[in-house]
């Protein structure tokens, strides 16, 4: 196998394997790095935004195929039991990380894309016309860029000395699987003091249930499952989702450390990718779609690299600068939106704002979420000329 690739990709999520796709369909010999390995349960609420739909067509997934769920409705309840809820214009699906992460691997390998599994980037140096990247089986390998979808937090971060990396660091994500009765077409996000879980169902009738809450409620506590009795539980719907429902998994999975704080994009002429460049709040259901949308963002950008119409400084220039323009007020809205969560007094005066005035709902789930961004970038069009 050659050492030598025009793209490298450190990470084999929802961004590293999109980008790997697409930039395989320009011809743009790649590499992706990933150090775990295929199929694996992920700390996610598996509600993808259909803003990615078409995107993912062009790179010739169909998450249908894979039995996801169609997601249209949106409901929202308070730690007493009180609900708003709305119809979701765009829509959504349902599918599993562990379906579908797999599936683009699988993907990238029928397209003889070079995946590395269980191999972790465990270092990079500059070189004069690139990147030499090393690996934990003691291997370099040379590349011209290198992207960087390593996710919320890993090693790379602490490589990188990034600034996010120590700030803010209280929270913590759990998942499980369960069997319960709910639509299929719904999302739903309770409250709970310290945070939220959102519910949804995944292929072969799986229900997802993730909830964010934090570290400290979880020293207070001593265990996850005396925070769920002490917190969640108090809020009537996952009181009986907790109580009724089957579930599927022998632990929960769980997450912690991560920040929310802003990343930038670029970091030491390395191009970062979804929760790399910018983790939004899982509040907003989007931080998948973001993945696969920075995905397409960048393969584009590397296409003209490519194509020697612009250099390298404009390469990193443009991804930055695309990278906010179409990511930036959504994180900002989250990290607003999000404060209002947990607190028992701000959150129920949000909700009853609400019910007062149910329009304000799909307004602002707008203003978290983006528009099919395929339909105004098909391959060939000069997407970045706006
Ligand atoms: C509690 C919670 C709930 C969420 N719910 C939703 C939701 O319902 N909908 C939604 O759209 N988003 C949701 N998100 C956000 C979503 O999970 C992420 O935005 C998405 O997974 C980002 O994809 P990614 O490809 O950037 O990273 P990841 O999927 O995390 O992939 C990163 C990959 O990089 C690999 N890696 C890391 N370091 C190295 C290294 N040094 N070498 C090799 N490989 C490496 C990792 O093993 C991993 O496979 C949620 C997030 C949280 C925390």
């Amino acid at each position: 196998m050659s050492n030598q690739f025009q793209v490298g990709i450190i990470g084999g999520g929802l961004a590293g394997f999109c980008a790997a796709l697409h930039l395989n369909k320009l011809g743009i010999s790649t590499i992706l790095w990933e150090k775990g390995e295929y199929p694996r349960h992920k700390v996610c609420g598996e509600y993808v935004s259909n803003e990615t739909l078409q995107y993912l067509d062009y790179l010739g997934y169909d998450p249908f195929s894979d039995g996801a769920v169609r997601i249209d409705h949106f409901r929202v309840s308070h730690w007493n039991g009180d609900i708003t809820e709305t119809h979701l214009d765009q829509g959504a699906f349902g599918l599993s990380r562990y379906v579908f992460d797999h599936a683009l691997y699988q993907l990238a390998i029928k397209k003889n894309i070079e995946v590395q599994l269980q191999t972790n980037v465990t270092g990079y140096k500059k070189t004069a016309d690139g990147f030499e990247v090393k690996t934990s089986n003691n291997r370099t390998y040379q590349c011209n860029i290198l992207i960087s979808a390593h996710g919320k937090k890993s090693n790379i971060d602490r490589i990188m000395d990034r600034e996010f990396f120590q700030k803010d660091a209280d929270y913590l994500g759990v998942k499980y699987h369960f069997k319960y009765e709910i639509p299929s077409n719904e999302v739903s996000l309770h409250n709970f003091e310290t945070g939220y879980c959102g519910v949804s169902m995944a292929e072969n009738k799986i229900i997802n249930v993730c909830y964010l809450s934090t570290k400290s409620a979880l020293k207070k506590f001593g265990s996850i499952e005396a925070l769920e009795k002490n917190l969640l539980w108090k809020n009537p719907f996952l009181n009986d989702l907790f109580n009724k429902g089957e579930n599927l998994f022998s632990e929960p999975k769980v997450i912690s450390d991560f920040s929310f704080k802003p990343k930038n994009p670029v970091e030491d002429q390395v191009l970062m990718v979804g929760d790399a460049a910018g983790l939004i709040t899982p509040l907003c259901g989007n931080g998948m779609a973001m993945a696969i949308h920075g995905a397409f963002l960048v393969s584009r950008l590397i296409e003209t690299y490519f194509e020697k119409k612009i250099n390298r400084e404009e390469l990193e220039l443009k991804y930055a600068s695309t990278w906010k323009q179409n990511f930036k007020s959504r994180l900002d809205f989250g990290y607003k939106a999000q404060r209002l969560f947990g607190k028992k007094n701000i959150s129920s005066l949000a909700l009853k704002s609400l019910k007062v005035a149910p329009f304000v709902l799909p307004a602002l789930i707008k203003k978290t979420h983006g528009k099919d961004f395929f339909t105004n970038g098909l391959p060939g069009k000069d997407f970045f000329k706006t």
